[in-house]
Protein backbone atom coordinates (compact mmCIF):
# COMPACT_ATOMS: atom_id res chain seq x y z
CA UNK A 1 0.00 0.00 0.00
CA UNK A 2 1.01 3.86 -0.56
CA UNK A 3 2.17 5.93 2.14
CA UNK A 4 1.73 9.89 1.73
CA UNK A 5 5.28 10.36 1.41
CA UNK A 6 4.93 8.42 -1.86
CA UNK A 7 3.08 11.02 -3.45
CA UNK A 8 4.78 13.79 -4.18
CA UNK A 9 3.75 16.19 -1.26
CA UNK A 10 5.77 19.11 0.44
CA UNK A 11 7.05 17.39 3.27
CA UNK A 12 5.35 19.89 5.77
CA UNK A 13 2.17 18.28 4.48
CA UNK A 14 3.10 14.69 4.92
CA UNK A 15 4.18 15.43 8.53
CA UNK A 16 0.75 17.21 8.75
CA UNK A 17 -1.12 13.80 7.51
CA UNK A 18 0.99 11.80 10.16
CA UNK A 19 0.14 13.86 13.09
CA UNK A 20 -3.57 13.49 11.86
CA UNK A 21 -2.58 9.56 11.90
CA UNK A 22 -3.59 8.77 8.23
CA UNK A 23 -1.72 5.75 7.44
CA UNK A 24 -2.23 5.34 3.82
CA UNK A 25 -4.25 7.56 1.08
CA UNK A 26 -7.84 6.90 0.39
CA UNK A 27 -8.08 5.74 -3.25
CA UNK A 28 -9.26 8.90 -4.19
CA UNK A 29 -6.61 10.84 -2.59
CA UNK A 30 -4.20 8.42 -3.84
CA UNK A 31 -5.29 8.68 -7.65
CA UNK A 32 -5.67 12.44 -7.82
CA UNK A 33 -3.03 13.94 -5.59
CA UNK A 34 -0.21 13.10 -8.07
CA UNK A 35 -2.26 14.02 -10.96
CA UNK A 36 -2.83 17.29 -9.42
CA UNK A 37 0.42 17.97 -8.56
CA UNK A 38 2.14 16.94 -11.50
CA UNK A 39 0.15 20.23 -13.27
CA UNK A 40 -2.71 18.17 -14.35
CA UNK A 41 -5.30 21.48 -14.75
CA UNK A 42 -8.53 20.59 -14.66
CA UNK A 43 -10.27 17.26 -13.01
CA UNK A 44 -13.71 15.63 -12.53
CA UNK A 45 -13.98 13.38 -9.27
CA UNK A 46 -17.02 11.37 -8.67
CA UNK A 47 -16.74 10.71 -5.22
CA UNK A 48 -19.06 10.85 -2.02
CA UNK A 49 -18.46 12.40 1.23
CA UNK A 50 -16.80 10.15 3.27
CA UNK A 51 -14.16 9.26 0.88
CA UNK A 52 -11.40 11.75 1.71
CA UNK A 53 -11.99 14.06 -0.95
CA UNK A 54 -11.32 16.95 1.58
CA UNK A 55 -7.58 16.35 1.44
CA UNK A 56 -7.21 14.55 -2.11
CA UNK A 57 -8.06 18.75 -2.94
CA UNK A 58 -6.87 19.95 0.07
CA UNK A 59 -3.54 18.82 -0.11
CA UNK A 60 -2.25 19.62 -3.40
CA UNK A 61 -3.79 23.13 -2.82
CA UNK A 62 -1.48 24.38 0.25
CA UNK A 63 1.20 22.42 -1.70
CA UNK A 64 0.68 24.52 -5.06
CA UNK A 65 -0.25 27.74 -3.40
CA UNK A 66 2.33 30.55 -2.38
CA UNK A 67 2.33 30.95 1.06
CA UNK A 68 5.05 34.05 0.46
CA UNK A 69 1.88 35.69 -1.78
CA UNK A 70 -0.08 37.16 0.59
CA UNK A 71 -3.74 37.43 -1.52
CA UNK A 72 -6.23 34.99 -2.48
CA UNK A 73 -4.72 32.04 -4.77
CA UNK A 74 -7.27 29.36 -4.31
CA UNK A 75 -11.06 29.31 -3.91
CA UNK A 76 -13.26 26.52 -2.83
CA UNK A 77 -17.33 26.72 -3.36
CA UNK A 78 -19.30 24.71 -1.46
CA UNK A 79 -23.00 24.18 -0.87
CA UNK A 80 -23.45 25.18 2.57
CA UNK A 81 -22.40 26.48 5.64
CA UNK A 82 -21.49 23.43 7.66
CA UNK A 83 -19.19 21.87 4.66
CA UNK A 84 -17.49 25.32 4.38
CA UNK A 85 -16.64 25.42 8.00
CA UNK A 86 -15.64 21.90 8.11
CA UNK A 87 -13.22 22.25 4.94
CA UNK A 88 -11.50 24.91 6.70
CA UNK A 89 -11.09 22.86 9.54
CA UNK A 90 -9.47 19.94 7.63
CA UNK A 91 -7.47 22.84 5.91
CA UNK A 92 -6.11 24.10 8.96
CA UNK A 93 -5.14 21.06 10.40
CA UNK A 94 -3.14 19.85 7.00
CA UNK A 95 -1.48 23.24 7.19
CA UNK A 96 -0.31 23.61 10.45
CA UNK A 97 3.42 23.13 9.58
CA UNK A 98 2.89 25.48 7.47
CA UNK A 99 3.18 29.06 9.06
CA UNK A 100 2.84 31.39 6.45
CA UNK A 101 -0.61 29.96 4.86
CA UNK A 102 -4.02 31.76 5.36
CA UNK A 103 -7.33 30.21 5.20
CA UNK A 104 -10.73 31.70 5.79
CA UNK A 105 -14.08 30.79 5.61
CA UNK A 106 -16.84 32.59 4.02
CA UNK A 107 -20.73 31.69 4.21
CA UNK A 108 -23.90 33.20 4.67
CA UNK A 109 -25.99 34.17 8.17
CA UNK A 110 -23.43 35.48 9.75
CA UNK A 111 -21.34 38.82 9.81
CA UNK A 112 -20.18 39.81 6.69
CA UNK A 113 -18.05 43.03 8.26
CA UNK A 114 -15.86 40.26 10.13
CA UNK A 115 -15.00 37.94 7.41
CA UNK A 116 -14.33 41.05 5.24
CA UNK A 117 -11.74 41.42 8.63
CA UNK A 118 -10.36 38.23 7.87
CA UNK A 119 -10.48 39.03 4.21
CA UNK A 120 -8.07 41.79 4.38
CA UNK A 121 -5.56 40.05 6.70
CA UNK A 122 -4.20 38.13 3.58
CA UNK A 123 -5.27 34.69 3.08
CA UNK A 124 -4.23 32.65 0.43
CA UNK A 125 -7.04 29.83 0.73
CA UNK A 126 -10.71 31.25 0.52
CA UNK A 127 -13.56 28.69 1.21
CA UNK A 128 -16.81 30.00 0.59
CA UNK A 129 -20.49 29.59 -0.06
CA UNK A 130 -21.76 31.01 -3.69
CA UNK A 131 -24.51 33.61 -2.58
CA UNK A 132 -21.76 35.10 0.18
CA UNK A 133 -19.33 35.22 -2.13
CA UNK A 134 -21.16 36.61 -4.48
CA UNK A 135 -22.27 39.08 -1.96
CA UNK A 136 -18.38 40.19 -1.25
CA UNK A 137 -17.75 40.18 -5.20
CA UNK A 138 -19.93 42.80 -5.34
CA UNK A 139 -18.88 44.56 -2.34
CA UNK A 140 -15.05 44.59 -3.80
CA UNK A 141 -14.58 42.79 -0.22
CA UNK A 142 -12.68 40.35 -2.23
CA UNK A 143 -10.41 40.13 -5.74
CA UNK A 144 -10.87 37.13 -7.62
CA UNK A 145 -8.29 38.50 -10.25
CA UNK A 146 -5.29 36.20 -9.21
CA UNK A 147 -6.69 33.43 -8.00
CA UNK A 148 -5.33 30.54 -9.88
CA UNK A 149 -7.18 27.37 -8.51
CA UNK A 150 -10.75 26.69 -7.93
CA UNK A 151 -12.30 23.52 -6.66
CA UNK A 152 -16.36 22.99 -6.97
CA UNK A 153 -17.29 21.12 -4.16
CA UNK A 154 -20.29 18.74 -3.81
CA UNK A 155 -21.48 20.55 -7.20
CA UNK A 156 -24.42 18.33 -7.88
CA UNK A 157 -25.41 19.54 -4.69
CA UNK A 158 -25.02 23.21 -5.78
CA UNK A 159 -26.82 22.45 -8.65
CA UNK A 160 -29.60 21.50 -6.86
CA UNK A 161 -30.12 24.06 -4.47
CA UNK A 162 -30.05 26.91 -8.01
CA UNK A 163 -26.56 27.69 -7.29
CA UNK A 164 -26.10 27.12 -10.74
CA UNK A 165 -25.77 31.03 -11.94
CA UNK A 166 -24.09 32.08 -9.17
CA UNK A 167 -21.19 28.86 -10.13
CA UNK A 168 -20.96 30.17 -13.81
CA UNK A 169 -20.23 33.66 -12.44
CA UNK A 170 -17.82 32.70 -10.01
CA UNK A 171 -16.36 30.85 -13.04
CA UNK A 172 -16.62 33.89 -15.32
CA UNK A 173 -14.81 35.91 -12.68
CA UNK A 174 -11.58 34.57 -12.12
CA UNK A 175 -9.60 35.10 -14.95
CA UNK A 176 -6.19 33.68 -14.13
CA UNK A 177 -7.88 30.42 -13.68
CA UNK A 178 -5.08 27.94 -14.46
CA UNK A 179 -7.19 24.68 -12.98
CA UNK A 180 -10.66 23.69 -11.94
CA UNK A 181 -11.71 21.22 -9.98
CA UNK A 182 -15.10 19.29 -9.69
CA UNK A 183 -16.02 16.92 -7.40
CA UNK A 184 -19.67 15.57 -7.22
CA UNK A 185 -21.08 12.69 -5.99
CA UNK A 186 -23.39 12.24 -9.41
CA UNK A 187 -23.30 13.16 -12.83
CA UNK A 188 -26.66 14.75 -13.65
CA UNK A 189 -26.11 16.58 -17.30
CA UNK A 190 -26.33 20.06 -15.59
CA UNK A 191 -22.30 19.14 -13.98
CA UNK A 192 -21.46 17.48 -17.37
CA UNK A 193 -22.39 21.38 -19.01
CA UNK A 194 -20.62 23.46 -16.75
CA UNK A 195 -17.59 21.26 -17.12
CA UNK A 196 -17.95 21.25 -20.73
CA UNK A 197 -18.15 24.65 -20.61
CA UNK A 198 -15.68 25.23 -18.07
CA UNK A 199 -12.95 22.73 -17.90
CA UNK A 200 -10.78 21.72 -20.89
CA UNK A 201 -10.19 17.80 -21.23
CA UNK A 202 -10.13 17.02 -17.42
CA UNK A 203 -9.16 14.11 -15.96
CA UNK A 204 -11.48 11.69 -14.44
CA UNK A 205 -11.45 9.81 -11.18
CA UNK A 206 -14.58 7.61 -10.24
CA UNK A 207 -14.00 6.50 -6.48
CA UNK A 208 -16.30 3.37 -6.59
CA UNK A 209 -19.27 3.54 -8.43
CA UNK A 210 -21.18 6.62 -9.57
CA UNK A 211 -24.05 6.71 -7.07
CA UNK A 212 -22.55 3.65 -5.48
CA UNK A 213 -23.91 3.92 -1.82
CA UNK A 214 -20.83 2.82 0.50
CA UNK A 215 -20.70 -1.05 0.83
CA UNK A 216 -19.85 -0.52 4.69
CA UNK A 217 -23.57 0.20 5.02
CA UNK A 218 -26.00 -2.40 5.85
CA UNK A 219 -28.89 -1.47 4.61
CA UNK A 220 -32.83 -2.18 6.29
CA UNK A 221 -35.99 -1.65 6.05
CA UNK A 222 -38.99 -2.03 7.95
CA UNK A 223 -42.84 -2.18 6.93
CA UNK A 224 -45.18 -0.18 9.35
CA UNK A 225 -48.19 1.05 8.62
CA UNK A 226 -47.90 5.08 7.94
CA UNK A 227 -49.58 6.32 11.24
CA UNK A 228 -47.35 3.57 12.94
CA UNK A 229 -44.42 6.48 11.99
CA UNK A 230 -43.69 7.59 14.83
CA UNK A 231 -43.85 4.18 17.41
CA UNK A 232 -41.76 2.13 14.88
CA UNK A 233 -38.64 5.12 14.73
CA UNK A 234 -39.15 4.82 18.88
CA UNK A 235 -38.66 1.33 18.82
CA UNK A 236 -35.83 1.66 16.74
CA UNK A 237 -33.96 4.10 18.75
CA UNK A 238 -34.97 1.63 22.16
CA UNK A 239 -33.89 -1.31 20.84
CA UNK A 240 -30.14 0.36 19.75
CA UNK A 241 -29.38 1.71 23.39
CA UNK A 242 -25.65 2.74 22.37
CA UNK A 243 -27.26 4.70 19.21
CA UNK A 244 -25.36 7.85 17.93
CA UNK A 245 -28.13 8.69 15.12
CA UNK A 246 -29.23 11.15 12.60
CA UNK A 247 -33.28 11.03 11.33
CA UNK A 248 -34.68 12.09 8.17
CA UNK A 249 -37.77 13.53 7.89
CA UNK A 250 -39.10 15.46 4.32
CA UNK A 251 -40.55 17.76 6.04
CA UNK A 252 -39.25 20.54 8.91
CA UNK A 253 -42.50 20.42 10.70
CA UNK A 254 -42.07 16.81 11.06
CA UNK A 255 -38.16 17.69 12.11
CA UNK A 256 -39.71 19.58 14.97
CA UNK A 257 -42.86 18.08 16.42
CA UNK A 258 -40.66 14.20 16.26
CA UNK A 259 -37.79 16.49 18.07
CA UNK A 260 -40.29 17.96 20.53
CA UNK A 261 -42.02 14.72 20.98
CA UNK A 262 -38.89 12.26 22.08
CA UNK A 263 -37.41 15.20 24.03
CA UNK A 264 -40.67 14.95 26.27
CA UNK A 265 -40.74 11.26 26.22
CA UNK A 266 -36.77 11.88 27.63
CA UNK A 267 -34.83 11.23 24.70
CA UNK A 268 -31.75 13.21 24.29
CA UNK A 269 -33.05 14.48 20.86
CA UNK A 270 -32.55 18.00 18.94
CA UNK A 271 -33.90 18.96 15.20
CA UNK A 272 -32.10 20.87 12.56
CA UNK A 273 -34.18 22.48 10.17
CA UNK A 274 -33.96 25.51 7.91
CA UNK A 275 -35.98 27.85 10.25
CA UNK A 276 -33.42 28.11 12.96
CA UNK A 277 -31.17 30.95 13.06
CA UNK A 278 -27.74 30.30 12.47
CA UNK A 279 -26.35 30.46 15.92
CA UNK A 280 -29.18 27.52 16.41
CA UNK A 281 -27.97 25.76 14.60
CA UNK A 282 -24.19 26.00 15.37
CA UNK A 283 -25.53 25.45 19.24
CA UNK A 284 -27.30 21.90 17.69
CA UNK A 285 -24.63 20.98 15.85
CA UNK A 286 -21.75 21.46 18.43
CA UNK A 287 -23.95 19.00 21.18
CA UNK A 288 -24.12 16.78 18.50
CA UNK A 289 -20.66 16.24 17.01
CA UNK A 290 -19.55 16.31 21.06
CA UNK A 291 -21.82 13.75 21.69
CA UNK A 292 -23.85 15.08 24.52
CA UNK A 293 -26.75 15.30 22.05
CA UNK A 294 -27.34 11.73 21.14
CA UNK A 295 -29.94 12.04 18.31
CA UNK A 296 -30.47 14.63 15.51
CA UNK A 297 -33.50 14.59 13.53
CA UNK A 298 -33.15 16.91 10.00
CA UNK A 299 -34.65 17.71 6.56
CA UNK A 300 -32.18 17.23 3.82
CA UNK A 301 -31.42 20.85 3.15
CA UNK A 302 -30.47 21.37 7.13
CA UNK A 303 -28.23 18.45 6.68
CA UNK A 304 -26.46 19.00 3.36
CA UNK A 305 -22.72 19.12 3.91
CA UNK A 306 -22.58 17.86 7.68
CA UNK A 307 -19.91 15.00 8.12
CA UNK A 308 -20.13 13.92 11.63
CA UNK A 309 -17.78 10.88 12.67
CA UNK A 310 -18.82 7.71 14.02
CA UNK A 311 -22.55 7.77 13.16
CA UNK A 312 -23.64 4.56 14.26
CA UNK A 313 -27.44 4.69 12.41
CA UNK A 314 -29.18 7.09 9.85
CA UNK A 315 -32.94 6.35 10.27
CA UNK A 316 -34.93 7.04 7.52
CA UNK A 317 -38.27 8.35 8.81
CA UNK A 318 -39.66 8.59 5.78
CA UNK A 319 -38.30 7.53 1.87
CA UNK A 320 -36.62 10.63 0.56
CA UNK A 321 -38.78 11.82 -2.89
CA UNK A 322 -35.89 11.92 -4.77
CA UNK A 323 -34.09 8.23 -5.13
CA UNK A 324 -30.75 9.62 -5.07
CA UNK A 325 -31.11 11.62 -1.85
CA UNK A 326 -31.02 8.29 -0.31
CA UNK A 327 -27.22 7.76 -1.28
CA UNK A 328 -26.55 10.96 0.33
CA UNK A 329 -28.66 10.04 3.75
CA UNK A 330 -27.29 6.50 4.14
CA UNK A 331 -23.81 7.71 3.62
CA UNK A 332 -23.93 9.89 6.89
CA UNK A 333 -22.54 6.94 8.01
CA UNK A 334 -20.41 4.02 7.61
CA UNK A 335 -17.66 6.49 6.61
CA UNK A 336 -14.08 6.69 6.46
CA UNK A 337 -13.88 2.53 6.82
CA UNK A 338 -16.07 1.80 9.33
CA UNK A 339 -19.16 0.05 9.33
CA UNK A 340 -23.03 1.70 9.26
CA UNK A 341 -26.70 0.82 9.29
CA UNK A 342 -28.97 2.44 7.35
CA UNK A 343 -32.79 2.11 8.76
CA UNK A 344 -35.66 2.73 6.61
CA UNK A 345 -39.10 2.83 7.35
CA UNK A 346 -41.71 2.16 5.04
CA UNK A 347 -45.36 2.08 4.25
CA UNK A 348 -46.18 -1.18 1.94
CA UNK A 349 -47.13 0.47 -0.72
CA UNK A 350 -43.37 2.34 -0.97
CA UNK A 351 -41.80 -1.09 -0.96
CA UNK A 352 -41.32 -0.49 -4.84
CA UNK A 353 -39.52 2.35 -4.18
CA UNK A 354 -36.62 0.07 -2.35
CA UNK A 355 -35.88 -1.43 -5.71
CA UNK A 356 -34.76 1.10 -7.57
CA UNK A 357 -33.15 2.84 -4.76
CA UNK A 358 -31.32 -0.80 -4.35
CA UNK A 359 -30.49 -0.22 -8.51
CA UNK A 360 -28.59 2.97 -7.64
CA UNK A 361 -26.54 2.09 -4.37
CA UNK A 362 -25.57 -1.55 -6.61
CA UNK A 363 -26.59 -3.01 -2.56
CA UNK A 364 -29.44 -4.85 -1.60
CA UNK A 365 -32.13 -4.12 1.49
CA UNK A 366 -32.46 -6.64 4.15
CA UNK A 367 -36.00 -6.49 5.54
CA UNK A 368 -35.98 -6.95 9.11
CA UNK A 369 -38.60 -6.84 12.22
CA UNK A 370 -39.89 -4.13 14.42
CA UNK A 371 -38.81 -5.83 17.25
CA UNK A 372 -41.53 -6.70 19.81
CA UNK A 373 -42.23 -4.59 23.48
CA UNK A 374 -40.11 -7.63 24.84
CA UNK A 375 -37.40 -7.54 22.70
CA UNK A 376 -36.70 -3.63 23.17
CA UNK A 377 -37.04 -4.34 27.42
CA UNK A 378 -34.68 -7.28 26.67
CA UNK A 379 -31.99 -5.44 24.62
CA UNK A 380 -32.53 -2.30 27.38
CA UNK A 381 -31.67 -5.18 30.41
CA UNK A 382 -28.96 -6.57 28.90
CA UNK A 383 -27.29 -3.26 27.94
CA UNK A 384 -28.23 -1.95 31.61
CA UNK A 385 -26.28 -4.73 33.22
CA UNK A 386 -22.96 -4.35 30.75
CA UNK A 387 -23.34 -0.66 31.62
CA UNK A 388 -23.66 -1.53 35.39
CA UNK A 389 -20.56 -3.76 35.08
CA UNK A 390 -18.25 -1.66 33.24
CA UNK A 391 -19.09 1.63 35.62
CA UNK A 392 -15.93 3.33 36.43
CA UNK A 393 -15.34 3.09 40.42
CA UNK A 394 -11.42 4.11 40.34
CA UNK A 395 -12.00 7.81 40.72
CA UNK A 396 -14.30 8.45 43.66
CA UNK A 397 -13.94 8.01 47.24
CA UNK A 398 -15.98 5.32 47.13
CA UNK A 399 -14.72 3.64 50.27
CA UNK A 400 -15.63 6.81 52.66
CA UNK A 401 -19.23 6.21 52.06
CA UNK A 402 -19.34 1.87 51.86
CA UNK A 403 -19.70 1.66 55.28
CA UNK A 404 -22.84 3.71 55.00
CA UNK A 405 -24.32 1.49 51.98
CA UNK A 406 -23.25 -1.48 53.96
CA UNK A 407 -25.66 -0.51 57.15
CA UNK A 408 -28.31 0.98 54.46
CA UNK A 409 -29.02 -2.34 52.88
CA UNK A 410 -28.01 -4.55 55.45
CA UNK A 411 -31.48 -5.73 55.47
CA UNK A 412 -31.49 -6.39 51.32
CA UNK A 413 -30.52 -8.49 49.48
CA UNK A 414 -28.50 -8.31 46.91
CA UNK A 415 -30.93 -9.37 43.81
CA UNK A 416 -33.45 -6.82 45.27
CA UNK A 417 -30.85 -3.93 45.19
CA UNK A 418 -29.77 -5.16 41.80
CA UNK A 419 -33.67 -5.10 41.06
CA UNK A 420 -34.31 -1.61 42.26
CA UNK A 421 -31.33 -0.18 40.59
CA UNK A 422 -33.22 -1.88 37.41
CA UNK A 423 -36.23 -0.56 38.43
CA UNK A 424 -35.34 2.74 38.74
CA UNK A 425 -33.40 2.76 34.79
CA UNK A 426 -36.06 0.79 33.14
CA UNK A 427 -39.69 1.85 34.48
CA UNK A 428 -39.78 3.92 31.72
CA UNK A 429 -39.68 0.94 29.06
CA UNK A 430 -41.17 -1.64 31.18
CA UNK A 431 -44.53 0.66 31.77
CA UNK A 432 -44.46 1.77 27.90
CA UNK A 433 -43.95 -1.87 26.27
CA UNK A 434 -45.97 -3.82 29.19
CA UNK A 435 -49.09 -4.05 26.15
CA UNK A 436 -47.45 -2.68 23.06
CA UNK A 437 -48.59 -4.37 19.90
CA UNK A 438 -47.02 -5.48 17.26
CA UNK A 439 -46.14 -2.76 14.29
CA UNK A 440 -44.91 -5.23 11.40
CA UNK A 441 -46.84 -5.41 8.51
CA UNK A 442 -46.51 -9.34 8.19
CA UNK A 443 -44.35 -10.47 5.05
CA UNK A 444 -46.73 -10.30 1.73
CA UNK A 445 -46.08 -12.18 -1.34
CA UNK A 446 -46.06 -9.26 -3.16
CA UNK A 447 -42.49 -7.62 -1.08
CA UNK A 448 -40.68 -10.76 -1.63
CA UNK A 449 -41.37 -10.30 -5.71
CA UNK A 450 -39.93 -7.04 -5.27
CA UNK A 451 -36.46 -8.41 -3.62
CA UNK A 452 -35.61 -11.81 -3.09
CA UNK A 453 -36.13 -12.63 -6.93
CA UNK A 454 -33.75 -10.12 -7.78
CA UNK A 455 -31.04 -11.80 -9.23
CA UNK A 456 -28.30 -8.97 -9.57
CA UNK A 457 -27.95 -9.30 -5.50
CA UNK A 458 -27.02 -13.19 -5.30
CA UNK A 459 -26.96 -14.63 -1.99
CA UNK A 460 -27.65 -11.86 -0.30
CA UNK A 461 -28.79 -11.51 3.44
CA UNK A 462 -31.82 -10.18 2.66
CA UNK A 463 -32.63 -13.62 0.82
CA UNK A 464 -31.22 -15.54 2.90
CA UNK A 465 -34.16 -14.22 5.07
CA UNK A 466 -36.41 -14.49 2.76
CA UNK A 467 -35.34 -18.21 2.03
CA UNK A 468 -35.55 -19.40 5.50
CA UNK A 469 -39.36 -21.03 4.80
CA UNK A 470 -39.63 -24.37 6.83
CA UNK A 471 -41.46 -27.47 5.05
CA UNK A 472 -43.44 -28.48 8.00
CA UNK A 473 -44.18 -32.50 8.57
CA UNK A 474 -47.91 -33.31 8.36
CA UNK A 475 -50.16 -33.38 11.85
CA UNK A 476 -51.23 -30.60 13.30
CA UNK A 477 -48.03 -30.16 15.13
CA UNK A 478 -43.97 -30.04 14.54
CA UNK A 479 -41.05 -30.75 16.56
CA UNK A 480 -38.48 -27.86 17.03
CA UNK A 481 -34.86 -27.75 17.33
CA UNK A 482 -33.56 -25.58 19.40
CA UNK A 483 -29.88 -24.75 20.44
CA UNK A 484 -30.00 -23.60 23.86
CA UNK A 485 -30.48 -26.07 26.91
CA UNK A 486 -29.91 -26.27 30.98
CA UNK A 487 -26.49 -25.34 30.05
CA UNK A 488 -27.47 -21.79 29.39
CA UNK A 489 -29.03 -21.65 32.89
CA UNK A 490 -32.32 -23.06 31.37
CA UNK A 491 -35.22 -25.32 33.32
CA UNK A 492 -38.65 -25.94 31.44
CA UNK A 493 -40.67 -23.36 33.17
CA UNK A 494 -38.14 -20.41 32.69
CA UNK A 495 -37.52 -21.94 28.80
CA UNK A 496 -41.04 -22.01 28.08
CA UNK A 497 -41.08 -18.16 29.01
CA UNK A 498 -38.48 -17.17 27.08
CA UNK A 499 -39.55 -18.71 23.67
CA UNK A 500 -43.23 -17.29 24.31
CA UNK A 501 -41.47 -13.68 25.38
CA UNK A 502 -39.36 -13.68 22.06
CA UNK A 503 -42.31 -14.95 19.58
CA UNK A 504 -45.06 -13.29 21.22
CA UNK A 505 -47.35 -16.42 21.35
CA UNK A 506 -49.51 -17.99 23.74
CA UNK A 507 -48.59 -21.23 25.99
CA UNK A 508 -51.45 -23.06 23.79
CA UNK A 509 -49.54 -23.46 20.72
CA UNK A 510 -46.76 -25.48 22.54
CA UNK A 511 -47.37 -29.07 23.52
CA UNK A 512 -44.08 -31.34 24.39
CA UNK A 513 -41.02 -29.58 25.48
CA UNK A 514 -37.85 -31.78 26.37
CA UNK A 515 -34.69 -29.95 27.28
CA UNK A 516 -31.03 -31.35 27.18
CA UNK A 517 -28.13 -29.76 28.64
CA UNK A 518 -27.30 -28.42 25.05
CA UNK A 519 -30.50 -28.28 22.76
CA UNK A 520 -34.05 -28.67 23.44
CA UNK A 521 -37.41 -29.68 21.15
CA UNK A 522 -40.20 -27.93 21.14
CA UNK A 523 -43.70 -29.27 20.07
CA UNK A 524 -45.76 -27.27 18.51
CA UNK A 525 -48.53 -25.91 16.47
CA UNK A 526 -47.98 -26.22 13.14
CA UNK A 527 -49.56 -22.85 12.44
CA UNK A 528 -47.39 -20.71 14.59
CA UNK A 529 -43.77 -22.56 14.03
CA UNK A 530 -43.24 -20.24 11.49
CA UNK A 531 -43.45 -17.16 13.96
CA UNK A 532 -41.66 -18.94 16.67
CA UNK A 533 -38.46 -19.91 14.25
CA UNK A 534 -38.48 -16.61 12.28
CA UNK A 535 -38.72 -14.75 16.08
CA UNK A 536 -35.96 -16.87 17.55
CA UNK A 537 -33.84 -18.45 14.77
CA UNK A 538 -30.67 -16.72 14.56
CA UNK A 539 -30.99 -13.90 17.60
CA UNK A 540 -28.28 -13.89 20.00
CA UNK A 541 -28.46 -15.07 23.30
CA UNK A 542 -25.47 -14.58 25.67
CA UNK A 543 -23.54 -13.73 22.65
CA UNK A 544 -24.43 -16.78 21.31
CA UNK A 545 -26.35 -17.23 18.00
CA UNK A 546 -29.48 -19.18 18.60
CA UNK A 547 -30.80 -21.86 15.93
CA UNK A 548 -34.00 -22.68 15.69
CA UNK A 549 -35.97 -24.88 12.98
CA UNK A 550 -37.89 -28.00 11.68
CA UNK A 551 -36.40 -31.19 13.56
CA UNK A 552 -37.78 -33.34 11.34
CA UNK A 553 -35.88 -31.28 8.13
CA UNK A 554 -32.17 -31.85 9.48
P1 LIG B 1 -14.27 13.61 3.39
O1 LIG B 1 -14.67 12.67 2.31
O2 LIG B 1 -13.24 14.57 2.94
O3 LIG B 1 -15.46 14.28 4.02
O4 LIG B 1 -13.52 12.77 4.55
C1 LIG B 1 -14.15 11.87 5.39
C2 LIG B 1 -13.38 11.62 6.68
O5 LIG B 1 -12.25 10.77 6.46
C3 LIG B 1 -12.82 12.88 7.32
O6 LIG B 1 -13.27 12.90 8.65
C4 LIG B 1 -11.31 12.76 7.25
O7 LIG B 1 -10.68 13.28 8.40
C5 LIG B 1 -11.08 11.27 7.12
N1 LIG B 1 -9.92 10.95 6.24
C6 LIG B 1 -9.60 11.54 5.08
N2 LIG B 1 -8.49 10.97 4.54
C7 LIG B 1 -8.11 9.97 5.38
C8 LIG B 1 -7.03 9.02 5.36
N3 LIG B 1 -6.15 8.96 4.37
N4 LIG B 1 -6.97 8.16 6.39
C9 LIG B 1 -7.87 8.22 7.39
N5 LIG B 1 -8.89 9.09 7.47
C10 LIG B 1 -9.02 9.96 6.47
Amino acid sequence: MITFSELGLDERLVQATNALGYVNPTPIQEQAIPVLLSGTKDLVGLAQTGTGKTAAFGLPLLHLVDESQKHPQALVVCPTRELCMQIVSEIELFKKFIPGMHVVAVYGGTSISMQIKDLRRGVQIVVATPGRLIDLIERKAIHLEKIKYVVLDEADEMLNMGFKEDIEFILQNTPEREATWLFSATMPPEIKKVSKKYMTAPFEITVGKVNTGNKNIDHQYYVTQSHQRYEALKRLIDFNPGIYGLIFTRTKIDAQTIAEKLTREGYDIDALHGDLTQQQRDKVMHAFRDKTLQLLIATDVAARGIDVKDITHVINYELPDDTEVYTHRSGRTGRAGSTGICMSIVHSKEIFRLRSIEKLIQSPFNKMELPSGKDVCRKQFYFFMEKLLQADISHGDYETYLPMLQEKFADITKEEVLTRVAAMEFDRFLKYYENAGDLNIREQKRDRKAFGDSPEFGNSRGRERDSRTTQFSDGDTVRLFVNLGTKDGFYKASFLQFILDMSDLKKEVLGRIDMKEMNSWVEIDKKAAKQMISAIDGKNFKGRRIRMNDANSR
